[in-house]
């Protein structure tokens, strides 16, 4: 056998290890799931009957290229203009989108340290340099640095991931004043935060906006996000998406639950209740656990002879996933668990317990 002409693939694909997702067990695995951050409960009925109305013999035809109605939803939905709003497939193709925008090769993008882990493999695939700022004291963000670098993009995850803290709004405004970057606020988390970015966008033309429909709208297997800018970056950015990006389901389903974000509301408030009670649960046992303005908490293992490889493999031989962090050795002794329901989070400190108990 002839082997494959890999030196035609590009040098930095090469040399790049990939981005790593959370493990997702095949269907029907018996496991409590609290690595990826998905919504624990089911989405509301309205969506499901939205996508068994889309199910019929017009599956044939191209979806609507802009996903036009999806746009006109976000608007009713969030008081915006629908040439203002770009949907993507997933919040990750916002991102993706946003690269092949703004950045050409050599261009810096800036993001925080630590932050969502994908954004870093995504500037190499767009050529791109990756800087990283540490962030400030309590997780203030780090204005003067982040305006002194010269970036072209500068990413800011808000509530952040995976610390799920939310740096305040006034210096994600003023960053904004102080730069002529793209400054993305990523608000994957934003609705299960006290508050959000949107009302800063009609005062910095620089300032973009992603939100996710994995999260709090219960909808991460069918891949949406939207994208909230002013309508003539909206309008170059129509240019580099796939031509139909967002299938006809996923636009089916995304208008029913913008139109009715209100079934969401009771599941979001119960995971808010569920992540004070399990920060609670986890300082009573020794965890150092981040105030979490998201669906997830970032704790810090206790002290003992059981480090951070040694939690997640004990408590996935358990049966419960949580996400870990092996790319920065500062977040080995972290975990990032999911607001799960309430049994789930039970079976959780069931399983914590046993393995403290283990430990002595
Ligand atoms: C989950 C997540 C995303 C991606 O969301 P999708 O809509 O599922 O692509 C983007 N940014 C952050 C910070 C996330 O945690």
């Amino acid at each position: 056998m002839s082997s494959p002409p890999l030196d035609q693939v590009r040098p930095a694909i090469r040399a790049m290890a990939g981005y790593t997702p959370g493990e997702q067990p095949a269907d029907g695995q018996k496991v409590v799931k609290l690595n990826t951050n998905e919504n624990p409960f089911p989405p509301p009925p309205r969506v499901f009957a939205a996508l068994q109305a889309a199910l019929d013999e017009r599956l044939r035809l191209y979806p609507e290229p802009g996903s036009r109605p999806v746009r006109e939803a976000a608007a009713r939905a969030y008081g915006v203009a629908a040439d203002a709003v770009l949907v993507g497939n997933g919040s990750d193709d916002i991102l993706t989108i946003l690269m092949r925008t703004f950045v050409d090769p050599g261009d810096t993008v800036l993001a925080l340290r630590p932050s969502y882990s994908l954004y870093e493999p995504l500037t190499t695939l767009q050529g791109g340099r990756y800087e990283e700022c540490p962030w400030g004291n309590a997780g203030a963000l780090p204005v003067e640095d982040l305006a002194a670098r010269n970036a072209k993009l500068i990413l800011i995850t808000r509530p952040n991931a995976p610390t799920g803290h939310a740096t305040p709004l006034e210096a994600v405004a003023q960053l904004c004043q102080r730069t002529r970057a793209i400054v993305l606020l990523d608000e994957a988390y934003a609705d299960f935060a006290d508050d959000n970015g949107l009302p800063l966008l009609s005062r910095h033309p620089n300032l973009v906006i992603s939100r996710s429909f994995s999260k709090s709208l219960c909808l991460a297997g069918l891949r949406l996000g939207l994208c909230f800018a002013d309508a003539q970056l909206v309008r170059e950015m129509h240019k580099v998406r796939d031509s139909y990006n967002v299938d006809r389901l996923a636009q089916a389903a995304a208008v029913a639950a913008l139109d009715h974000r209100e079934d969401f509301a009771p599941l979001v408030a119960a995971i808010r209740h569920q992540r004070q009670r399990l920060t609670w649960e986890l300082r009573q046992r020794a965890f150092d656990v981040i105030d979490s303005q998201a669906n997830f908490i970032f704790a810090h293992i206790p002290p003992g002879r059981r480090d951070g490889p040694g939690w997640v493999a004990g408590l996935k031989a358990r049966g419960v996933l949580v996400r870990h962090f092996t790319h920065d050795p500062e977040l080995l002794p972290w975990l990032r668990i999911t607001i799960g329901t309430p049994e789930q989070l039970d079976r959780l400190l069931e399983e914590v317990d046993h393995l403290r108990a283990d430990n002595t």
